[in-house]
């Protein structure tokens, strides 16, 4: 009995191998893209774009946007 579990576990091993082959420390995709720094900033309510020197920048909610998203600041120029 010993033997034939043997012989499965060398049968699950050949058919399996190639899944277990598989290198499992293999990098991840980089997760989305919800951190990229963009140098503008814009802001979920009312959709307001400020620059990296405006001092609202980061610091109201919101999101990294491309330097024509939103409306432009007032006090930064977006
Ligand atoms: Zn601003």
């Amino acid at each position: 009995m010993k033997r034939l579990f043997f012989t499965l576990l060398c049968a699950a091993t050949l058919v399996c191998g190639p899944v277990f082959a598989a290198d499992p420390a293999a990098p991840t995709p980089a997760p989305a893209a919800e951190q990229q720094e963009t140098g503008f900033w814009l802001t979920e309510k009312g959709g307001k774009r400020h620059n990296a020197k405006c001092r609202f920048y980061k610091k109201t909610k919101g999101k990294p946007c491309g330097e024509k998203d939103g409306q432009a600041c007032k006090v930064c120029g977006g």
